[in-house]
């Protein structure tokens, strides 16, 4: 017996085994995963745009006749936080596209500052067609509307919601208290039966905070900003206030 050949056969197969071999025609575990999350990604994203066309074709209420565009809402198919707003103003009605005027440029600030990018999250509102004159949503809007932006979390189905401004919040959290109460905390989304509760912070809307530009509101929305990236385990940037 060639000893030499036994130990050798040997040590390949314990590396077999031990995972030290990719076996032919198959990928190592990271690979795998990854392709895995592309292919969930690609799933989401058709998923997504199928919500977009209906949304588009939408007139279960009369802000589908008034509209320019529809703004579905953008962003990561998989994205870990969705921001939600309360609907389209100008801009975003004028571009078919959530948060591109002024209160949209915040929010971006907002994003970066967090160390993230727009395309890292996805950016929607509790109505797709901007209101006349920018009012306030009606609740019978809210209601034909919604069950849009429920489908796109649960597609998503991301770590964490951003609930910016009160139409928002309270529409999610079936709640009619302020957004100075409901702010700064955490709170649980019910995406529905059988799926698990999706955190939720609410914080000022942008455009609001635009009114009220003062440096006691900026550091609040900080503040809750702090409060998602540390949920998320993600490295919190030091700002210094200016
Ligand atoms: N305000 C919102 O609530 N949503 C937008 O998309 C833009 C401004």
């Amino acid at each position: 017996m060639d000893i030499k050949k036994v130990i050798s056969q040997h040590v390949e197969m314990e590396k077999f085994f031990t995972g030290g071999f990719t076996i032919k025609g198959k990928t190592s575990q990271p690979e795998q995963q990854q392709k895995t999350n592309s292919a969930d990604a690609a799933e989401a994203a058709k998923e997504l745009e199928k919500v977009a066309d209906e949304v588009r074709l939408c007139r279960k209420c009369n802000l589908g006749s008034l509209r320019t565009n529809a703004v579905p809402g953008e962003g990561n198919p998989k994205a870990r936080i969705i921001f939600v707003g309360e609907g389209p103003g100008a801009d975003e009605d004028a571009q078919g596209r959530p948060f591109v005027g002024r209160a949209g440029k915040l929010l971006d600030k907002i994003i970066t500052a967090c160390g993230l990018k727009r395309s890292d999250v996805f950016i929607a509102n509790i109505l797709k067609c901007r209101p006349p004159e920018n009012r306030d949503p009606r609740a019978d809007e809210i209601i034909n509307c919604f069950p849009y932006l429920q489908r796109q979390i649960e597609i998503i189905n991301p770590e964490i919601i951003v609930a910016l401004g009160a139409p928002a919040a309270r529409t999610l959290l079936n709640t009619n208290k302020s957004i100075g109460q409901l702010r700064g905390q955490f709170y649980e989304y019910y995406p529905g039966l059988g799926s698990s509760p999706i955190k939720l912070m609410a914080t000022y809307h942008t455009a609001y905070l635009l009114r009220n530009y003062s440096q006691e509101n900026r550091k609040r929305v900080w503040e809750d900003m702090k409060k998602v990236l540390a949920e998320l385990g993600l490295p919190i940037p030091e700002h210094k206030s200016k």
